[in-house]
Formats: structure tokens, C-alpha cells, sequence
């Protein structure tokens, strides 16, 4: 998986990058199914694991386009995963309260403690992605913001934090077809905003400031992964390679048993 991660320091030109995964998927259809079905098998574990030894945390970003499969990656790659230990902050457009603080306030609190796993549904990039596009800030100010946002990351690394971050990567294509499914679909209609299509419009100035974002913010400490997101299943499956490689990455350990249990008799 590690041909979807983005090496610190290099340049993202996302229209060089394809969209279905093209001829480097690693497996058809059916294989890959099935691959995810042991990957969930052996997540739900590991995140057992990491429960119990309450050490390390384990922060994944996720960022994309509108329809770009945030929600859908959520549910089937943590399907399965014991509810208790893994949680989901989401950031929609900020409060009033929070537009009067700094942008990473309202960002630091959700970040996962000892033995959790915390995903990000957005997260503070939409600090440099619609906020530069829209230009709800000035330039200058936001122009500032990779860099504090790698010292923010490298800060909670420091601290004992695993951070993976994903880009779902879906072709303007592919967003048409599901946006016109969820108009077409009344039970689909619920996740349909007309500000998308607005969005939508501004679709090169978006992948310009993901260009920027993953070109600038790719680093050792908190990686970012481009992942084809055309194709649901791949994108779930990469998404869950990554994951549990990454667990499996950090030799976890039980902790050790209290003393003289061999002895103790339940009566
Ligand atoms: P959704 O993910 O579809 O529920 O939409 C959430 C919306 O909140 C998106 O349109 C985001 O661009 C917007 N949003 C999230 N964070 C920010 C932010 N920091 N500033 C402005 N808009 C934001
Ligand atoms: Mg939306």
C-alpha cells in the first residue's frame, strides 16, 4: 500500500494520479471483498489490543470532495470494531463560538486519548481547503496554516499519537453519478445539498488546494495517502491495509497479568 502514500517532500499532481486505481489495483473484485472481510476480522482485534494496553492513540483524517465515500469508508471499514473504543468527530462549518478562537481550538479536544481510535469526518484541513477557496480568510492568514498544522501534528505525535491521513480521491465523473444517485433516490435525498453543486463548480480550485495540502503537509510524523476512491471496495480495502498494518506496526502487548492468578479460585 505503501504506492498510495505520499512521500514527504514530493510535489501531488493529482491528475496524474488515477481516480479507479487503473492497473495498479492490487487484486479484482471478489478478492478483494474477501480481503476486507479478514482485514475487519483482525482490526477488531488489534483495536482490542490497543484497548487494553492503553498506550498508544491512533488519530485517522479523512478528507474528500462531496460524495467522495468519507461516511461509507467509516462504516464498512470499522465494521464489526467494538463501538466503545473508537469514536467520530466531525467538522461541519464552524460554530459562532468557535469562529471567535483560533481554528485548531475546537480541532485539539477531539483528538484521541490512551487506547482510543478517533477518526476525523473532515477535520482542521478544512481550514486550508474551503476556507481557501471560498478566501473566508485572507490569504496571508491561511497561507500560515500548513505550517502550524505540521507543528500541531508532530505535537501530538510527540505525545504518542499515530496519525494516518487519507485523501479519497473520486474523479468529477464519478461524483456526477452519485450525486445524480442521491437526487434520483428519495431515501438518498436527506444527503443531497444544492451548496454541492456550487461546490462542484469550484472543482479545479479544490484540487489545487488539495494539491497544496498534500504536497505541504505529507510528513514522516503524519502521512498522507491518496487513495483511488472510484471503486468503493478498493477504496475500502486500501483504506483498511493501511490501518491494520499500521497497527500491526507498532508490536502491541497485552499488559501483563496481575500476580498469582493461576492460584485464584472463583467460587
Ligand atoms: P458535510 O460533511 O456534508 O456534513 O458538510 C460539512 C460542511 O462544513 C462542508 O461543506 C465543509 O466544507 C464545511 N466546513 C467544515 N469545516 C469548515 C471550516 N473550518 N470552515 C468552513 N466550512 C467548513
Ligand atoms: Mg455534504
Amino acid at each position: 500500500m505503501d504506492q498510495y502514500r505520499v512521500e514527504p517532500g514530493s510535489s501531488v499532481d493529482l491528475s496524474a494520479l488515477d481516480p479507479s486505481g487503473g492497473d495498479a489495483l492490487t487484486c479484482g473484485k471478489r478478492e478483494g471483498k474477501a480481503a476486507l472481510r479478514s482485514l475487519n476480522v483482525e482490526l477488531e482485534s488489534l483495536q482490542e489490543l490497543l484497548y487494553a494496553q492503553g498506550k498508544h492513540k491512533i488519530l485517522i483524517v479523512l478528507q474528500a470532495m462531496d460524495t467522495g465515500g468519507k461516511d461509507g469508508t467509516i462504516r464498512s471499514v470499522f465494521e464489526g470494531v467494538n463501538p466503545q473504543g473508537v469514536s467520530v468527530a466531525s467538522f461541519k462549518k464552524p460554530t459562532e463560538t468557535e469562529l471567535a478562537h483560533d481554528y485548531l481550538w475546537r480541532v485539539h479536544p477531539r483528538t484521541p486519548g490512551s487506547g482510543q481510535i478517533v477518526i476525523f469526518n473532515r477535520s482542521h484541513y478544512e481550514d486550508v481547503l474551503v476556507v481557501r477557496v471560498h478566501d473566508l480568510v485572507p490569504a496571508e492568514r491561511w497561507e500560515k496554516r500548513y505550517e502550524h498544522i505540521n507543528n500541531f501534528e508532530q505535537l501530538l505525535v510527540d505525545e504518542g499519537t499515530t496519525i494516518l491521513k487519507f485523501f479519497l480521491h473520486i474523479s468529477k465523473d464519478e461524483q456526477k453519478e452519485r450525486l445524480e444517485d442521491r437526487l434520483a433516490t428519495p431515501e438518498k435525498h436527506w444527503k443531497f445539498a444544492t451548496g454541492d453543486l456550487a461546490e462542484r463548480e469550484r472543482w479545479d480550485d479544490y484540487q489545487a488546494a488539495y494539491e497544496s495540502v498534500l504536497t505541504r503537509t505529507s510528513t514522516e510524523a503524519a502521512p498522507w495517502y491518496v487513495v483511488p476512491a472510484d471503486r468503493k471496495w478498493y477504496r475500502n480495502l486500501v483504506i483498511s491495509q493501511v490501518i491494520v498494518d499500521t497497527l500491526n506496526g507498532l508490536n502491541m502487548a497485552y499488559p501483563a497479568a496481575e500476580d498469582g492468578l493461576d492460584d485464584v479460585v472463583v467460587v
